[in-house]
C-alpha cells in the first residue's frame, strides 16, 4: 500500500458531525482529500451543512427532502420530517426499490408545497434538464421554501455549457464524455452541463426565484478548496 504524506493538517470544528475534530488532506485537490478525521465528509458537504446551521437554524426539525444523498449528515440530525430519494430508471416514480423511494426530479410524484427544505449536492451538472428540475423543485417547497445544493460552477466559464443532451431517448455527446463517481447505479454518472458564471441568472430563467450564492474559505470549519459554492434558491 502506498503511503501518502498529509499536506494539510488542522483542527477544527466539524459541522457534518457536530464534533471537534483534525481535518487532513494527502493532496492538494482540497474538494476531495480534506476529510474529517471523525466522520470522513468533505469541505463541500461541511459547507452545505455549516450553510444550514448558520442561516436555517431550527432547519432539522423542518420537512426536508434529500435526492440522492451519499451520506448520512442530513439525516442523522432530521426527524420524522425527514425523506430522501433516489432516481432509478427502472423503478415506477414514487413508489420504493429496496426501501428507497423512486423519484425523478424532473417529474416529482410530491404534491406542491410540500416541503420547507430540497437538498441536493453535486446532482445539477448530471440532469439533462436542469431547468425542469429547477421548476420541479419550486412546485414541491412551500412558499418561503428553499433549495440548498452544490453543483460546480466554473468561474473561468463565461456562459454556462451543456455537455451532452437527449434526443429520441439517446444520449448525444455535445462535448467529449466526462463522468463522475456516483454511489449507485453503474458506479459513474455523466456530466451533462458545465455551469458558468451566468449560471444563477440561468436559475432565476428556468424557475422564476432568486438564488443567493455563499462561499466560505475557512479551515477552522474545514472548509477550503475550489468548487465549494453553496446556493440557496428561495420561493419568495
Ligand atoms: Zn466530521
Amino acid at each position: 500500500m502506498t503511503h501518502h504524506p498529509v499536506i494539510r493538517r488542522n483542527s477544527g470544528y466539524c459541522h457534518c458531525c457536530r464534533n471537534e475534530v483534525i481535518f487532513e488532506s494527502t493532496h492538494d485537490w482540497l474538494r476531495d482529500y480534506y476529510k474529517c478525521s471523525v466522520c470522513g465528509s468533505i469541505p463541500r458537504q461541511r459547507h452545505l451543512q455549516y450553510i444550514l446551521d448558520k442561516y436555517f437554524q431550527g432547519w432539522d426539525g423542518l420537512a426536508i427532502h434529500e435526492s440522492s444523498p451519499s451520506a448520512d449528515f442530513i439525516r442523522r440530525y432530521s426527524g420524522d420530517n425527514y425523506s430522501s430519494s433516489q432516481y432509478f430508471p427502472e423503478v415506477p416514480l414514487g413508489s420504493y426499490h429496496q426501501n428507497i423511494r423512486c423519484e425523478n426530479l424532473e417529474i416529482l410524484t410530491f404534491p406542491e408545497n410540500h416541503f420547507d427544505i430540497f437538498i441536493t449536492q453535486d446532482v445539477f451538472e448530471h440532469l439533462f434538464s436542469p431547468a425542469t428540475a429547477a421548476r420541479e423543485i419550486m412546485r414541491v417547497l412551500k412558499p418561503g421554501g428553499v433549495h440548498v445544493f452544490t453543483a460546480p460552477k466554473h468561474g473561468f466559464l463565461k456562459f454556462s455549457r451543456c455537455r451532452a443532451t437527449l434526443r429520441d431517448g439517446n444520449v448525444v455527446h455535445l462535448e467529449e464524455a466526462q463522468y463522475h463517481g456516483n454511489p449507485i447505479g453503474d458506479g459513474r454518472s455523466l456530466v451533462t452541463w458545465d455551469y458558468g458564471s451566468d449560471f444563477e441568472f440561468l436559475l432565476q430563467e428556468w424557475c422564476g426565484f432568486p438564488t443567493v450564492t455563499y462561499v466560505t474559505r475557512d479551515p477552522s470549519i474545514g472548509i477550503d478548496g475550489e468548487y465549494l459554492e453553496v446556493f440557496v434558491t428561495r420561493k419568495i
